[in-house]
């Protein structure tokens, strides 16, 4: 008797859901809406969605509701766009690269308030793996950017996740022609001898060949992010015409000659704070990650193998230079507050997938430690949304609460902007227009 019962219960249950995911118009109403488009926050606000677009957004008493709506109570809660991180692998941060399943962590991501992926080193079966699963406004996966194969010196970075290695200027353009015929959203650079982490330095890409690359990917209408936390290798960079960078400047303080050239050159900045954290400190930070995790998402193993003993013996012997990297934090983050304090679009991400730098969790650490460096939690906010949406020329679409613009939003129990850790309270996530509920999110995705 128990399965057909249960049976029963359950298609009853997903008829329920269904029925109102089916339902073309949706309000979210009641809560304090915090646009992202630098407008002040609507309290007891009205949000239409048709189909998966936003079609109005207003104060309650000036909206009308229409008939037969498909009614989300949002009383009491704040209502934000959905979230991005503009610099993920798609790994779960703990050393079994060998047991990893990208696909199932990008649909966790979603669960986390992630509605932007952007993944800035990919093989290309799964880049159109990830492409197409993720295509469709109504498939529970955030929207998935990436640079296909990414750049670099061989023996460095460059031959890691299947990358490129070219050794001339004509080799590098062949192969941005062919992320371009891939339909990649941008093309990534590595050029960092790691120096910053290891006294084991590894080998640059040349200099002509970092320009040729930029040169080419601009020619070919791609925007050019590079990873590059050593100042005098940014500054090469931007020189090459770099669009931004996809770690922060760790090494030396920027100074205003460098601000003048990232304003030049339209730069963004991606600071990949928790990134650095876990390298400098790998055992306190999975600590203060667990502190986070107060729902306890991520199983606890992961974060008492991560600050074992013999976890950070292997992990200090393999980054023999990280007192130096210790020693420079406080650099990264005046760097951070520097460079958005003058107009330099900062952007969320993380380097999720490096050991330590957890999945989900880390995306939403980004935010508390920018808060920290000193930006406010507005411009925080911004961070990962609007600026990330324009990062990969989709801010028509994407990055805030508007009409017109796609159905993207977190809904959350508390205020980000009192305290930007209330960004953890997600009490429903949409993408495209569909309501998901994160705990459910996480129980699909842990079968
Ligand atoms: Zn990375």
């Amino acid at each position: 008797m128990k399965r057909p019962l249960s049976f029963l219960f359950l298609s009853l249950f997903l008829v329920v859901t269904s029925h109102s995911q089916t339902q073309n118009t949706k309000a979210i109403i009641g809560g304090t809406v915090i646009d992202g488009a630098a407008r002040a926050p609507i309290k007891d606000a009205v949000i239409i969605i048709e189909g998966a677009r936003i079609k109005e957004v207003g104060a309650r008493n000036k909206m009308k509701i229409p008939k037969g709506a498909y009614i989300i109570d949002a009383q009491g809660k704040f209502v934000i766009p959905g979230l991005a991180d503009m610099h993920n692998h798609l790994g779960d941060g703990s050393f079994n690269f060998a047991q990893q399943d990208p696909k199932k962590n990008l649909a966790e991501l979603l669960a986390w308030g992630i509605t932007t992926v952007f993944d800035t080193a990919i093989d290309m079966k799964s880049f159109s793996e990830f492409k197409k699963i993720s295509a469709e406004d109504t498939a529970s996966y955030p929207r998935f950017f990436a640079v296909g194969r990414q750049f670099g010196a061989k023996g460095g970075w460059g031959s890691f996740q299947g990358g490129y290695t070219p050794d001339t200027p004509d080799e590098a353009r062949a192969a941005v022609r062919e992320m371009k015929s891939a339909n990649v959203d941008a093309i990534k650079i590595v050029y960092d001898d790691m120096s910053w982490l290891t006294k084991r330095t590894m080998p640059m890409l040349k200099p002509e060949v970092m320009g040729a690359i930029i040169d080419e990917a601009h020619q070919q209408g791609l925007r050019a992010y590079v990873h590059a936390p050593i100042l005098k290798y940014a500054r090469e960079a931007l020189r090459a015409g770099a669009d931004g960078f996809v770690h922060g400047i760790i090494s030396d303080p920027v100074d205003d000659d460098f601000v003048t050239s990232m304003k030049k050159n339209r730069a963004v900045y991606i600071a990949t704070l928790v990134l650095f954290e876990a390298c400098a400190d790998l055992a306190g930070w999975s600590q203060r990650e667990r502190a986070f995790d107060d729902r306890g998402i991520i199983n606890k193993e992961v974060y008492d193998m991560l600050s074992s003993p013999a976890t950070i013996k292997q992990w200090v012997t393999g980054w023999n230079n990280i007192p130096y990297t210790k020693e420079r934090m406080a650099t990264l983050r005046a760097n951070l507050k520097k460079l958005s304090d003058a107009g330099v679009p900062v952007i969320t991400g993380t380097d999720t997938g490096v050991p330590g730098v957890l999945l989900g969790v880390s995306s939403q650490m980004e935010l508390t430690l920018m808060a920290e460096a000193g930006l406010k939690p507005e411009e925080v906010i911004r961070a990962a949304t609007i600026n990330a949406a324009r990062m990969i020329g989709r801010e028509k679409d994407l990055g805030s609460i508007e009409a017109g613009k796609l159905a993207d939003l977190v809904i959350l129990d508390a205020n980000p902007l009192a305290d930007v850790r209330n960004i953890r309270r997600t009490y429903r996530v949409m993408k495209g227009g569909v309501l998901y509920d994160p705990a459910q999110l996480f129980q699909t995705n842990a079968k």
